[in-house]
């Protein structure tokens, strides 16, 4: 379309008057800015519903300031954000303004409603006259209204220094309804190796200023922001978004002075203040201290519940040996557990997605009669797994969606990981990494022993990259989709393998 002249907007927006739509108060004259170039972090959305999202952006002219405060004076600020029907904001049907305050990093969490749902929107911020880049969104339909068809990609794991962002750019070229990203959006380590995209400051982030400083970093990359700016996207943590495997109030043992468990909640409360900072949650998300709820249900008409998980927070610590077996110990908590039960039991759509961090299938890693499991996934919480997968056996089409790993893996959710005849009660779709762990290899020399001992894993790719998911009433479709390298920009994006999971029938089969 050609860009529309003075006369014809303002023929447009009368008739949008006509029309009876709500009524949009249109942007103003501009007042100067008392900022240059304050949306150097992009805007993004999220967590929609069928009549709204939250809308993101954070002013920060100089974003890795190392006080965290993104070159921004102590002032609070006004930040003008509208939602139109088109790219060109010709149709706008809400608008408002938010305030963006010192204390929150001049961020802003626009939490919008009177939108249609399952529609697409359109949205940008203004603070004086410096207006943001447009973002894309879209509405969740009604829950119960009819929907034939749901896209969504998941992905985790982008540590910076270790390979660009090329799968995100892919990502945004994609045609979806949303994006879950499942943990590790940062990397609180030090890390200088990889490719040496390097980390801004280089030491490892313990105050609330590291971690605003790393999250900017990070938003810094251009692929990331169009990501962020194409689609919802709907993000839970792993552990890197605090400190490597951290486990409920206890840190991983080493040298710092958060071993005192005092010490890590307040480092806890700080990353995760900077964490809801820059994510495109709601309010209803906001960290009171060293405590966050992220756990929560997005609903897609009749055909995609997705709930989100949290396996850090009220987990029990990692232990070593057969007392993973223990039957009091837990990964979600007694009260996580019963919400999600309590989820699964009651009416639910189509298919139920278990969005989530850490390996949920049973995965031995030695060969022969002799096992051994890692002590950061559900295998540590053995009981606790096994009645979740129970619980799943009876729900509506049980797709578990994993991350952590930075590999690619397929996996029939057993009735009895011990016994390979027993019953299959679910799928499990494991996503790569974005970028950690550099460029990756196809299959590793490990990867045959652990297709042996666990025959219910059906496919394992250690390349980059991203998973996208077609769900119908009739089936659901993973595309694997997989960049050659990372460690230097522009790989093409590949198909690496597509997995097919028939509606009423649990397992995937490749395609
Ligand atoms: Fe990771
Ligand atoms: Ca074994």
């Amino acid at each position: 379309m050609s860009d529309l002249s003075p006369t014809r907007r303002q023929v447009l927006i009368a008739g949008t008057a006509t029309l009876g739509l709500a009524a949009v108060s249109r942007w103003g004259t501009a007042s100067a800015s008392p900022i240059r170039d304050p949306f150097t972090l992009g805007v993004a959305s999220g967590d929609p519903l069928p009549d709204g999202v939250v809308l993101w952006t954070r002013l920060a002219p100089d974003p890795l300031a190392a006080d965290g405060l993104g070159g921004m004076p102590s002032t609070v600020m006004p930040v003008e954000w509208q939602v139109a029907t088109d790219e060109r904001f010709h149709q706008v049907v809400r608008a408002g303004a938010e305030p963006a305050r010192p204390e929150s990093a001049h961020t802003v969490h626009a939490e919008v409603s009177g939108l249609r749902p399952g529609a697409e929107y359109f949205y940008r911020f203004r603070v004086g006259n410096e207006i943001s880049p447009v973002g894309r969104t879209k509405t969740a339909p009604r829950p119960g209204a009819r929907l034939d068809k749901f896209s969504f990609a998941f992905a985790s794991c982008q540590n910076y220094p270790d390979g660009y962002y090329t799968a995100h750019a892919h990502l945004a070229q994609e045609d979806l309804d949303l994006v879950a990203f499942l943990g590790d959006y940062i990397y609180e380590g030090s890390g200088q190796g990889g490719i040496g995209r390097g980390h801004a400051p280089a030491a490892e982030t313990f105050t609330l200023a590291d971690y605003r400083v790393r999250l900017a970093q990070y938003k810094g990359d251009a692929d990331l922001r169009a990501a962020h700016a194409a689609f919802p996207w709907a993000v839970v943590f792993d552990d890197h978004e605090v400190e490597n495997n951290w486990a409920g109030d206890i840190s991983q043992p080493d040298t710092e002075p958060d071993q005192d468990p005092a010490v890590f909640r307040q480092r806890r409360a700080q990353a995760f203040q900077a964490y809801w900072e820059h994510m495109p949650l709601r309010r209803a998300q906001r960290p009171s201290g060293p405590d966050i709820r992220i756990f929560r249900r997005l609903t897609f008409g009749d055909l995609v519940d997705v709930h989100l998980l949290d396996t850090r927070q009220y987990r029990d610590d990692q232990v070593a040996g057969d007392a993973r077996l223990d039957p009091s110990r837990t990964i979600l908590g007694a009260p996580q557990r019963e919400w999600l039960l309590r989820n699964l039991s009651g009416p639910t759509a189509q298919w139920n997605v278990l969005a989530q961090q850490v390996f949920f299938s049973q995965r031995d890693f030695t060969s022969g009669a002799a096992d051994s499991f890692s002590d950061d996934a559900w295998d540590n919480y053995y009981a606790e797994r096994n009645l979740v997968r129970d619980r799943l056996a009876r729900a509506s089409n049980p797709v578990v969606i994993t991350g952590d790993v930075h590999a690619n893996y397929v996996a029939d959710v057993k009735a009895d990981f011990e016994d390979p005849a027993s019953a299959t009660v679910a799928t499990e779709l494991v996503g790569t990494s974005i970028s950690s762990g550099g460029d990756g290899t196809d299959q590793n020399p490990g990867d045959r022993v652990q297709l042996q001992e666990n025959p219910h894993i059906k496919f394992v790719n250690r390349k980059r990259g991203y998973v996208r998911n077609t769900i119908t009433r009739e089936a659901w479709t993973a595309d694997y989709r997989i960049v050659d390298y990372v460690s230097r920009p522009g790989a093409p994006i590949q198909d690496r393998a597509r997995f097919v999971i028939e509606s009423g029938r649990a397992g995937a089969r490749q395609a």
